[in-house]
């Protein structure tokens, strides 16, 4: 494999303007107007990149899922696509640039959602465009700009996986990690929701007529508590209980919501059945149970390990060392790809910290190298190792 080619048709410099004016748009979860807003920038870059695009309203919603797609030589919808995820939601708030200004500090770009992930998927388009300016895909190349995945993609899942079921591998421009690492597996994640009907009575003249609900969540609370293992990586965590109507009441209902992460499949399955099999600890008090994984794991496969390795040879060409991280605790879109088989790599994204948080930033002097990689590695994928 030889060097891999410079980018000479963006400069470091629209890069970063680029880059803060999606992240100037601010786009929280679920505000159609401002998620639109968003779209339609993205989509009027694309299609003045020479890209087809449609705007995909997802589960009869009007917020839009950016399909871009730059179409093969064959145009065949026959064939595999390169399929690259990237969302456009943030988890802040309206208003947040303006009390955190987006703004450059020495080599940091600050401002929320710039390193997850607006900077990811701005690369992530980028690479797409220089890699149909050059030459046209022999299998296309597609980016779906997904608006709900900070709330775990419940509206875009079915769109995704639609598209997924027909690619041949599938890349996630999720932030990178420490050292420009990436994300070869991340654990599943579900949730758990149960209430206890109990028997209400008065709490001084009735006290042993009465069966606490409060008392049995907390006993099953206890139990969801202990199947924790963390020798075999799988979490469970109770975050949050409700209750009773008042101090001298015994409480008729009381629930709560916990969340789980797992490393296969095989455990998933396992621990709900263990969940679903629960049963009152008091008598005369009734349970409602309902549990289920939201996202399945993304397992580290052996076709994902041959992904991986075909992504550090184009990151040794790109002039850097690409390492992996182990198993993360989050989810991400690539877990529904990887699921179905679909070799998939995530982490591709921007170098920076913070997620999540005020002081979230990226890298601005590693942006190019992160563009010339992602433009590699699509290279790469797109031409089955043909021109590189
Ligand atoms: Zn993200």
């Amino acid at each position: 494999m030889t060097k891999a080619k410079p980018l000479t048709d963006i400069t470091p410099e629209q890069l970063v303007a680029g880059i803060r004016e999606w992240v100037s748009l601010e786009t929280p979860p679920n505000d159609v107007p401002r998620l639109l807003e968003f779209a339609e920038l993205a989509a009027h870059q694309a299609r003045q990149a020479g890209l087809a695009v449609e705007l995909i309203p997802v589960n009869n919603t009007l917020q839009p899922l950016v399909r871009i797609r730059a179409n093969s030589a064959g145009n065949q919808n026959s064939e595999q696509a390169v399929l690259v995820l990237a969302h456009y939601d943030t988890v802040h708030p309206v208003g947040t640039t303006e009390r955190n200004r987006v703004r450059i500090e020495s080599d940091k770009l600050f401002g929320p959602g710039t390193y997850d992930m607006k900077a990811g998927a701005y690369l992530a388009l980028q690479a797409m465009a220089a890699l149909y300016r050059e030459r046209q895909p022999a299998r296309p190349v597609e980016l779906l700009l997904v608006p709900d995945e900070e709330s775990g993609s419940r509206l875009s899942r079915a769109t995704i996986e639609k598209f997924a079921r027909n690619a041949a591998f599938t890349l996630v421009a999720e932030p990178a990690r420490t050292g420009g690492h990436c994300v070869t597996s991340r654990k599943g994640t579900g949730e758990i929701r149960m209430t206890a009907i109990g028997v209400p009575s008065h709490a001084g003249t009735d006290h042993a007529k009465g069966r606490s609900a409060i008392r049995e969540i907390a006993h099953q609370a206890l139990a969801l508590d202990a199947m924790t293992n963390y020798d075999e990586g799988l979490t469970l965590n109770v975050g949050r209980i409700d209750g009773g109507t008042n101090r001298n009441v015994v409480p008729e209902r009381a629930s709560l919501i916990a969340d789980f992460r797992v490393v296969t499949q095989a455990q998933a399955e396992r621990l709900l059945a263990a969940v679903k099999a629960l049963t009152p600890v008091i008598d005369g008090v009734r349970l409602e149970i309902e549990a289920n994984i939201n996202r399945p794991p993304f397992e580290r496969s052996p076709h994902v390990q041959a992904l991986f390795e075909r992504a550090q040879r184009v990151a040794r060409a790109t002039g850097f060392d690409l390492g992996e991280v182990p198993l993360t605790g989050g989810g991400s879109d690539g877990n529904f790809t990887a699921a179905f088989g679909v070799p998939t790599l995530d982490g591709l994204g921007a170098e920076g910290d913070g997620a999540h948080t005020l002081h979230e930033h990226i890298v601005v002097s590693t942006l190019p190298l992160r563009l010339q990689f992602l433009h590699g590695l699509l290279r790469d994928l797109a031409w089955d190792s043909a021109v590189v």
